[in-house]
């Protein structure tokens, strides 16, 4: 069964891809949306809901997580929804001296870029958070951080996305994609195919099957993260508040080790926490390479709960009512792929944004829309390329 021709297919309706789809087809292409599922049935709805610069390194990384934070505040009064988008701040907390060093040298560092942020003493973190444990030492401030509800953002880029006349195909699955003298041409659906000049691999995490069907390999690998919901009640914390510690399991690069159980050092757990418009809280987080297996964990869940009752020993008190686990798209270098593929013309990449899918969202639909359009980018975005691993091998 043959179907429309379009400009732009995108693959995949999670963050990235309705974003990316919307900011191609306000460009006046036309695009159709494939998604294998529901929209935001991927890792964009088994995952936390913040839009942070505090966990970037300075850098790249800061400067297009930044920017999306601006793009967000522009979308907030383009999108017909409203996607929960509030900035609030984030607060980090210190447990030890060492990690007061290293906080201050990232904040120095953040600071010299021009970012508001400042460090906080004993007497400052619990001015902030009253639950905190009395034995913390300090930590920093991360002003234009930001909560967003990721499902909602999905559903209001595509609400506007059919306003302006795209096709959106939920519970479609791309099978395979044709090219014609090398040129991309066609994707092949379980509904049928769609002819096309151009197609984006928003893929998140099956990224890299969408990739085998041009014949590179992209890559991409699941890192696993799990997540549990509190009951509801007052409210514990007022933003989302990390432990230093989150930046050592993100990045292998900070060397230090804390002193904690061996079940949170096995399972590479630092506590994150932040609070819901529905009075309940998030309380994770790990990160594990453990294939496509989305199962929640029993030892994981002990140890984010160890691991929160340190911080906030409150939580003693309080029940967590479910869990989920969701996989970040990881790439070695944490940036993500926002990217033209040079020997497969009409084939392009966004994805691999790891843990900053939702923050880098706003930022990776203009820019991929400004790359389609063979615009130059608000910023120059080089290390973003997919050449980039072409490059090292
Ligand atoms: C525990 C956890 C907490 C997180 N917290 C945060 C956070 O607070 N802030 C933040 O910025 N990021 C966070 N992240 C990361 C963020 O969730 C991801 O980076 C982001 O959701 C990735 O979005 P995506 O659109 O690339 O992928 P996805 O949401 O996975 O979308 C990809 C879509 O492609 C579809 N697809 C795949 N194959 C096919 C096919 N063959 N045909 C059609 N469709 C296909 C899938 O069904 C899927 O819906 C977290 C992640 C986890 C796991």
């Amino acid at each position: 069964m043959a179907m429309n021709n379009y400009d732009v297919v995108v693959i995949g309706a999670g963050v990235i891809g309705t974003s990316v789809a919307y900011h191609i087809q306000k460009k006046g292409y036309s695009v159709c949306l494939v998604e294998n599922g529901d929209v935001a049935s991927g890792t964009s709805s088994h995952c936390d809901a913040v839009a942070l610069i505090c966990d970037k390194d300075p850098g790249i990384d800061t400067k297009q997580g930044y920017a999306s934070l601006l793009r967000f505040k522009e979308l907030r009064e383009e999108l017909s929804y409203d996607f929960d988008f509030v900035q609030r701040g984030c607060l980090y907390v210190c447990e030890s001296e060492p990690e007061m060093e290293a906080a201050k040298q990232y904040v120095e560092a953040q600071v010299a870029d021009g970012y508001d942020m400042w460090m906080l003493d004993r007497k400052e973190i619990f001015e902030k958070e009253p639950y905190l444990a009395r034995d913390l030492i300090g930590g920093f401030w991360s002003d234009p951080d930001a909560g967003v509800n990721p499902y909602k953002l999905c559903f209001a880029f595509v609400n506007e996305l059919k306003k302006l006349g795209a096709a959106v195909m939920p519970h479609t699955e791309v099978l395979d994609i044709r090219l014609k003298d090398g040129r991309v041409d066609a994707v092949i659906t379980d509904q049928g195919e769609i002819g096309c000049e151009k197609v984006v691999n928003c893929a998140g995490v099956w990224a890299p099957f969408i990739g085998r069907m041009v014949g590179i390999d992209i890559p991409i690998q699941p890192r696993k993260g799990c997540i549990m919901i509190s009951e509801r009640g007052n409210p514990v914390v007022h933003q989302k508040v990390q432990e230093f510690g989150y930046m050592m399991s993100k990045f292998d690069s900070i060397s230090y080790t804390r002193n904690v159980d061996p079940i949170i050092e096995e399972n590479n757990v630092a506590m994150v926490i932040e609070p819901t418009p529905a009075d309940n809280f998030m309380l994770g987080s790990n990160r594990a390479l453990k294939g496509y297996n989305i199962a929640s964990e029993i030892d994981v869940m002990k140890a984010e709960a160890m691991r929160g009752i340190r911080f906030f020993p409150i939580l003693k008190e309080i029940n967590c009512i479910r869990t989920y686990a969701g996989m970040r798209p990881f790439v070695v270098d944490h940036l993500p792929i926002v990217s033209e593929v040079e020997e497969i013309p009409g084939f392009y990449i966004a994805a691999g944004h790891e843990g900053d899918g939702i923050s880098l969202s706003a930022i990776t639909g203009k820019m991929m829309s400004q790359i389609i359009a063979g615009e130059e980018t608000d910023f120059n975005i080089d290390q973003l390329k997919f050449s980039r691993f072409r490059k090292k091998a």
